[in-house]
């Protein structure tokens, strides 16, 4: 272990706890960037060119705002990464957390032993889930919940009999977490470039995002019902025998926000019963309230067989995942001799409890109700009243508290930026400097703050991001 690097003067000794409040400061900015740049590697980072323009140190965050470590304050659009629902700084989390590591900090579930947090954790969900979701299983996150989904879906083709049924279909550009498995299952081609062995029986199928995959004139409503039904002409190229399951998100995040027409979830249902072939809802975002819903599928209507839950499941203040099985697969795999798979944390009694503190906030302060009845309308109105006929958005997606805005070179056209990325970033930085966190992937500019944000806060972000956007048409010289 080294400290030093050049621009590192001094390296203070951690202070004992007692003596500094857990958001003190200890380092300068300068430092902070320094020791990260030597020692941090960062996720989904070009490393080099991250060291030489430094790292932004997030030092603290109450509500839906985050201090940076020169005591900038910077409305949080993204939840951290979708995950923290309830917003920054409850107490109720914390103290859940505080009283459980007092009490059992860690006992696992394997050997015929539970324990009263994750009891409580799993009737409560099987309460707020919908009615055929009554049992759960844990990890740690979002890609272990996929990976589980997996090992779940061929334990229970097996316990059928049908042991042909091997192939699991999913979608380009869909985002299933960072695994092997979550990333094959994922349809993001710079993630499968960097993965020489992928997960073998996996398909892509092509994504319903009409922006920017739509030719001639089909309404986006045709259109989505083409992209589901190249399910059909998959399961049909392949066999049904041999296929097991359809996985989506019922929204692309990480994607880019790309809500599918009405058509879609229905027609993907229909063909999965057709055939025989278990349907997976990946609610790592779309769970816990983010639409307006309890669980996204609700948003479009359809029922799976599976649900990956994750990220706002704790709401992030501690790694949790979990694979909620409808009562038809839970039977099979209850009733069918050993599940062979766990992790040493599945139903950690600490991220347990927290999950229930979080799952009674997101209730009891009616936080999910008033995302679909008050703030998100709210937030889905002024977007599309704010950037109609803006000369660089092209479309508006999402629903709740969720969006993708879309940045064209000619909206009415759908004609999109031939350097799209550029543009994105361009805009990403223009949002950072004005102290707004608005993420970009390629073209699609993506907002999903805590839920708990109140209407003057989302006025401040949509002026931000308005700031911002035309900041950026006029650096491309368009208005
Ligand atoms: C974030 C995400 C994952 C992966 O979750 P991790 O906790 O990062 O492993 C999986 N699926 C979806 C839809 C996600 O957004």
């Amino acid at each position: 272990m080294s400290y030093r690097t050049e621009e590192v003067a001094y390296v203070q000794p951690a202070q004992p706890a007692a003596s500094a409040q857990a958001t003190q400061q200890k380092r300068s900015t300068a430092e902070y960037r320094a020791l990260d740049a030597a020692h941090h590697i960062h996720p989904f980072s070009d490393m080099g060119s991250l060291n030489r323009s430094g790292s932004r140190v997030i030092v603290k965050a109450q509500g839906v705002y985050l201090w940076d470590s020169d005591d900038n304050k910077i409305i949080d659009g993204m939840a951290g990464l979708w995950c923290v629902n309830v917003g920054y700084g409850r107490k109720e989390l914390a103290d859940a957390a505080y009283r459980q590591m007092q009490e059992l900090p860690f006992y696992n579930t394997f050997f015929k032993t539970t324990h009263p947090p994750v009891i409580e954790l799993s009737a409560l969900l099987a309460e707020l889930a919908p009615e055929p979701f009554n049992h759960f299983f844990y990890c740690n996150s979002g890609s272990e919940g996929n990976d589980t989904v997996l090992r779940i879906v061929h334990q229970y083709w097996a316990t059928q009999g049908k042991h042909s049924k091997k192939f699991v279909i999913s979608r380009k550009n869909g985002y299933h977490g960072s695994t092997i498995a979550g990333g094959t299952l994922g349809g993001m081609g710079y993630m499968h470039e960097q993965m020489p062995s992928k997960v073998e029986n996996i398909v892509h199928i092509d994504q319903p995002y009409f922006f920017g995959e739509a030719e001639g004139n089909l309404t986006p409503e045709e259109f989505a019902l083409a992209r589901a039904q190249q399910l059909e002409a998959k399961i049909l190229e392949i066999g049904a025998d041999n296929v097991a399951a359809f996985i989506g998100e019922p929204f692309q995040g990480a994607g880019g926000v790309i809500f599918p027409a009405s058509t879609y979830w229905p027609e993907i249902q229909r063909i999965c019963r057709k055939y025989d072939i278990l349907l997976v809802a990946d609610e790592v975002i779309g769970g816990f309230g983010r639409t307006g819903e309890w669980f996204a599928h609700q948003h479009f209507g359809f029922e799976p067989d599976l649900i990956t839950l994750a990220k706002g499941l704790t709401s992030g203040y501690v790694p949790m995942g979990a694979v909620g099985l409808h009562d038809r697969v839970a039977k099979a795999i209850i009733e069918n001799g050993d599940f062979n798979h766990g992790l040493t944390y599945s139903g950690h009694p600490v991220a347990a409890a927290v999950a229930v503190a979080n799952l009674k906030l997101l209730r009891d302060d009616k936080i999910v109700e008033r995302v679909k009845t008050d703030t998100g309308p709210y937030f889905q109105k002024k977007l599309r009243d704010t950037f109609a006929n803006h000369p660089i958005i092209g479309e508006i997606s999402g629903a709740g508290l969720v969006a993708g805005l879309q940045l064209a070179e000619d909206p009415k056209a759908r004609k999109r930026f031939a350097n799209g990325g550029e543009v994105g970033t361009i805009c990403r930085d223009f949002c950072f400097n004005g102290n707004l966190i608005m993420r970009a992937t390629g073209d699609r500019m993506l907002l999903s703050p805590p839920l708990v944000i109140n209407k003057l806060e989302i006025d401040e972000i949509v002026a931000k991001a308005k700031y911002a956007i035309d900041a950026t048409a006029q650096q491309l010289g368009i208005s």
